[in-house]
């Protein structure tokens, strides 16, 4: 079954007034009739059955039925920082980290990106990146849509590495065990992770020395094969989600 999102502005007691836009999806490309049922998401916290009850002036008002308890977001808090990768690769990580249960995403320009975005193109593209988000997450049935950020310099990463209580910098050519660390920080019960990844010609040296000069971030290897940037976001998050259980 489909769903949505609506914030409180939409919720009038039991029904909820769906947007122009997903209730134009709704009745154009859905063909869904009054009497058929979704699931809405009220300010990225409770969701509900619904039933559609009446498309009014192309909006889709739907009631109530019943709330569904079941909660679909992780226990941890993964945040990618994703270097920018060419063409649509940088849409399909965005897609599957969602699906995986990302919160957030930094993309992120690192030396070796050769993706060149002026100040109004950055704008564009996060806003493309945030509706991939949104829609991977009503594809994928989660409570919350991760927030695209603005895009940062990978330097300015060491700005953020108090909000979380580890860093995690994948580099190929390190050796940390991945399993061990991420072992350790299950015991020391971790709660935000960030994951940075390079772009398609990996890291600088003098990068990777300048950020693991800054507390809470640590390398760890992903294996003794070079993987693609869009495998190793996948392959990083997915480890952590293993290793705390939530797969
Ligand atoms: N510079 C590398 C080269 O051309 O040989 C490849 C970079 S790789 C395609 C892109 C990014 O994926 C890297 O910057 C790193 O973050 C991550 N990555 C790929 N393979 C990895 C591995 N085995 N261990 C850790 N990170 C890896």
């Amino acid at each position: 079954m489909e769903k949505f999102f609506v914030d409180s502005t939409q919720v009038f007691n039991d029904n909820i007034h769906i947007s122009k836009e997903d209730s134009r999806h709704i009745q154009k490309v859905l063909r869904k009739r009054i009497g058929d049922r979704i699931y809405i998401t009220i300010n990225q916290s409770s969701t509900f059955l619904c039933e559609i009850i009446s498309f009014d002036n192309g909006i889709v008002i739907c009631q109530k039925i019943e709330q569904v308890l079941e909660n679909t977001e992780t226990n941890i808090n993964i945040s990618l920082f994703q270097c920018i990768a060419k063409y649509e690769k940088m849409d399909d990580i965005i897609q599957k980290a969602t699906q995986l249960g990302v919160k957030e995403v930094y993309p992120v320009i690192s030396n070796r990106v050769v993706v060149k975005l002026d100040e109004q193109t950055k704008i564009k593209k996060v806003q493309r990146w945030s509706k991939i988000a949104q829609e991977a997450s009503k594809q994928c049935k989660r409570m919350t849509i991760p927030k695209v950020e603005n895009v940062i310099f990978l330097t300015n990463i060491c700005n953020y590495a108090q909000k979380y209580d580890i860093i995690l910098l994948a580099y190929e050519n390190d050796k940390t065990n991945l399993k061990e660390i991420l072992q350790s920080c299950k015991q020391e019960n971790v709660k935000n992770i960030g994951v940075v990844i390079g772009p398609e010609g990996g890291f600088d040296i003098e990068e990777v020395d300048e950020l693991l000069n800054c507390e809470n971030i640590c390398s760890v290897s992903l294996g003794n094969r070079i993987l693609r940037t869009e495998t190793a976001s996948i392959a990083l998050i997915s480890n952590i989600l293993y290793e705390f259980g939530e797969l």
